[in-house]
Parts: C-alpha cells; sequence; structure tokens
C-alpha cells in the first residue's frame, strides 16, 4: 500500500487529527535523503490527497438525510409517458438520491476496524465510492434533456467503474478477515453494502433503459418475465463453465411452473441463480469424479409460482453438506474450494466467458465463499429467503447420492416492496 493511501486512511479513521501528524510519520518513516524533501512538490501533494480524504464534510452532510426508496410500481408507472419529461425527472431523482446512499457506504467502510479497512483492496473500494460521490455530488442542477445525457454518460461509466466491487470486497476480505473476531459485523456490511449496491445499479440501469425501447419492459422491469428463460440461459453458461473447467456437466432439468410469467427485475437473479448453479455442478462433478458425463446424476430444479412468491428449488445428488460446515457455509469467504487453483483458472477460461454473460455475475467457478451468504441477502433484500437443505451421507463409494436442496424464496410481491 502506498504511504498516501495508509495515512489518509488513518486520518479519515480520526486516528490522526491533523495532516501535520501524518507528516511526522513520514518524518519517522522516511530516510534522511528523503526528508529533505518534506517541504517539496511530492509533501504538497501528498498533503492535498490526505486533505481531500478527510476533509469531506460533503459526505457527511449526505450520509445524515435518509435514503428515499421507491418500489418497483412507482417507478414502472413514472417510466411511462409520450414524452421525455419522465426521464428527466428520473434523472433528477437519481441526481438526489444516488450521493445519499453512496455517502451512507462511506460511513460504512469508515467504521469497519481499523486493520480491515486499511487491506489494499478494500482501501481501493473505499476509494472508489468516494470519488463516485464527488462525481455525482458535484454535477451540475440536471435542467434538461442536454444535462440528463451528460448525466447518463456518468452513470455509464460508473457502473462500468463498480462492475467488479463484488469480488473486490471478496478478495479484500478474504485477506483481512484473520485479524477479526467478530463474523456478524463482517457479515452485517457485506449484507449492507452488497444489497445497497445492488439498489443503486438497479436505479441506475432501470434510468439508462428508459430511453431504450425493449419490447415488454419499462426500463429494466420486464413486464411478463418468464423464469423458465431466466433459468435456462444461466444453466446453459454454467454447464459451459463446467465443462471447460471439468471436462463434463450433469444434465439440468427444469420442472413445476414453467411457464409462469409475471413482472420482474432480472438483475438480481443473474447473480443468484449462476452462483447456486455453480455449487450445485461443482458438487456433483467432485462427489462423482470417477463418473462420466452422462452417468452423472443430473440436477433437478423446480419452480413454483403463487401469489405471494416463487420459488425456486435446486436440487442436486452432490454428496450434501457435511453437518459440522453446515453452520459455515453461510459465512462471507467460507469456501472448500482451493483459492489458488481457482483464481489461475479464472484469469483465462472465466475473462471470456464472463464477456459472453454480460458480465453479469462475478467471480470463478468457486473459490471466494461468497456464492451462498450474497445470494441469501439478495434474497432477502429482494424480500424473501434461502434455505438449504441437506441429506448427508457417509463414504464415497460411487453408489450414493445424497442431496442437498437450496430453495431460494422470493417476493413476487416486489410490486409494494421498498426495494430500488
Ligand atoms: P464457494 O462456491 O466459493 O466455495 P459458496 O458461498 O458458493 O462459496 O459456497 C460455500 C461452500 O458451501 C462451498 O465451498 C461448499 O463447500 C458448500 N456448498 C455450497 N453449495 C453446495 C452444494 N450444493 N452441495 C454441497 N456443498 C455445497
Ligand atoms: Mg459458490
Amino acid at each position: 500500500m502506498s504511504f498516501v493511501s495508509l495515512s489518509s486512511s488513518l486520518v479519515s479513521r480520526g486516528y490522526f487529527s491533523s495532516p501535520r501528524i501524518v507528516n511526522t510519520l513520514a518524518y519517522h518513516s522516511s530516510t534522511p535523503k528523503r526528508l529533505e524533501y518534506s517541504h517539496d512538490s511530492t509533501s504538497r501533494e501528498r498533503n492535498r490527497a490526505v486533505t481531500s480524504y478527510y476533509n469531506q464534510s460533503a459526505i457527511d452532510n449526505a450520509a445524515a438525510k435518509p435514503s428515499v426508496r421507491l418500489t418497483p410500481s412507482t417507478i414502472m408507472y413514472s417510466g411511462k409517458g409520450s414524452e421525455s419529461t419522465h426521464i428527466l425527472k428520473s434523472a433528477q431523482y437519481l441526481q438526489k438520491e444516488l450521493p445519499v446512499r453512496i455517502a451512507h457506504r462511506i460511513v460504512g467502510f469508515r467504521s469497519l476496524p481499523f486493520i480491515v479497512g486499511c487491506n489494499p483492496t478494500i482501501l481501493s473500494v473505499h476509494e472508489m465510492y468516494i470519488k463516485a460521490f464527488h462525481l455525482l455530488n458535484d454535477f451540475p442542477t440536471i435542467q434538461d434533456m442536454k444535462d440528463e445525457e451528460d448525466y447518463s454518460r456518468l452513470l455509464e461509466n460508473l457502473l462500468d467503474d463498480f462492475v467488479h466491487v463484488v469480488t473486490q470486497l471478496a478478495e479484500g476480505f478474504k485477506g483481512s478477515r484473520k485479524h477479526m473476531q467478530n463474523d456478524d459485523l463482517i457479515r452485517q456490511f457485506l449484507d449492507r453494502t452488497l444489497t445497497s449496491r445492488l439498489g443503486i445499479r438497479m436505479l441506475a440501469m432501470h434510468h439508462l433503459a428508459l430511453s431504450q425501447d425493449k419490447p415488454s419492459h419499462v426500463g429494466i422491469i420486464n413486464v411478463s418475465m418468464r423464469l423458465k428463460d431466466v433459468i435456462e440461459k444461466w444453466a446453459d453458461f454454467v454447464t459451459r463453465l463446467a465443462q471447460d473447467k471439468y471436462g463434463k456437466a450433469p444434465r439440468i432439468k427444469l420442472s413445476g411452473h414453467i411457464n409462469a410469467t409475471f413482472p420482474y427485475i432480472q438483475l438480481p437473479l443473474d447473480y443468484i441463480l449462476p452462483e447456486l448453479l455453480k455449487n450445485a455442478v461443482r458438487a456433483t462433478i467432485e462427489s462423482h469424479s470417477e463418473l462420466s458425463e452422462s452417468l452423472l446424476p443430473p440436477i433437478q430444479i423446480t419452480i413454483a409460482n403463487n401469489d405471494v412468491d416463487f420459488i425456486v428449488r435446486i436440487s442436486d445428488r452432490g454428496g450434501g453438506v457435511r453437518h459440522n460446515l453446515m453452520s459455515k457455509i453461510m459465512l462471507y469467504n467460507f469456501s472448500t474450494a482451493d483459492l489458488s487453483d481457482e483464481l489461475r483458472l479464472e484469469s483465462d477460461l472465466f475473462g471470456s466467458l464472463l464477456e459472453t454473460a454480460n458480465r453479469t455475475t462475478s467471480g470463478p467457478m468457486h473459490g471466494y465463499g461468497f456464492g451462498l451468504p450474497t445470494s441469501r441477502a439478495y434474497a432477502e433484500y429482494l424480500g424473501g429467503n434461502l434455505q438449504i437443505q441437506s441429506l448427508q451421507g457417509i463414504g464415497t463409494d460411487g453408489a450414493e447420492t445424497f442431496s442437498t436442496d437450496v430453495l431460494v424464496f422470493i417476493s413476487s410481491g416486489i410490486i409494494s416492496r421498498k426495494i430500488v
């Protein structure tokens, strides 16, 4: 980590009250030769960087405001209109709302335990939030469609900058969580940061989509989403991923209410479904390593749809989850995978596959231990939950087909919930 990053985080956390103390630190940690530079331009630049990092009254002010939540039905109705006034109104709403949401997240980063907040990857995400806050907060008041266009370009760039945040946080916490005793604290921070990011992305993407004319869509809301199509898309993706990694993949079968359609936002499912399917496919293949593709027990997906929610059950015969691991698998960063192996694969295999899959999901086949906890946080954010039932088996003689059922309940009454 560079000196500036570290010292600025020290200051922002209130460990040091002024840049002078940071300079003193620089003094003591520098070689005599470098001391000669303490008043030159390098030092001035460092001071500026440090000051801009902790002197953040705009962030403090925004963080003191509550965020104004919308229901999807509100944005669905405000997303209709023959003129472009609804697009202008949407941009003006975002201009008020986004800085507040981002400021709340920055407060979250500041309250992380010191040693965790100093992790270079976590610090760089923290800095990205600060930069995004200023870009959005300093944007001139949106008055006409020309301003709206410029604002939309800014949103596009920010969406792009933040695309890898889940993987970056996964990496950062992997490196630093050994310094933290309190699992609850990590869970609260990550649940909040990840779901808030999801909400911000939904809002920004919805706004951008308002000016596109996509059949049966209002912004990002698919007014007649066919759950079967979304599941099939991700089943294909994970099948190809597994065939590249293991040379084989189990069949994925679909049953239940396969014709159900309802209004929904696909974005969160684009994270949850591939993560759960990767887990089921990995368990199936690794627990039956000796079996050829055609003999692998298939993964069975059942869709159930009703007035209150929709449920997706993913049943695999991948040996189940051992009793002693059941309480751990929902922890962020818990994985039974060998990370180094996965990261090697990620660079060649996953990089190219992800491009073709809209870069909506992140991370390799497994290894970060983020799939389950993040999926559960998203499901709860959407008014549902995620349950795991495991039928554990003993031994691995190949004839056994002990199973894991992952049930994701998601409220289809999303329309009345304040989530975005
Ligand atoms: P990762 O896949 O990166 O390991 P996850 O959060 O997706 O992280 O899963 C955590 C752990 O839970 C996995 O490493 C695995 O041990 C266990 N697990 C998850 N799903 C299944 C499943 N369907 N069958 C058996 N074990 C599973
Ligand atoms: Mg996983």
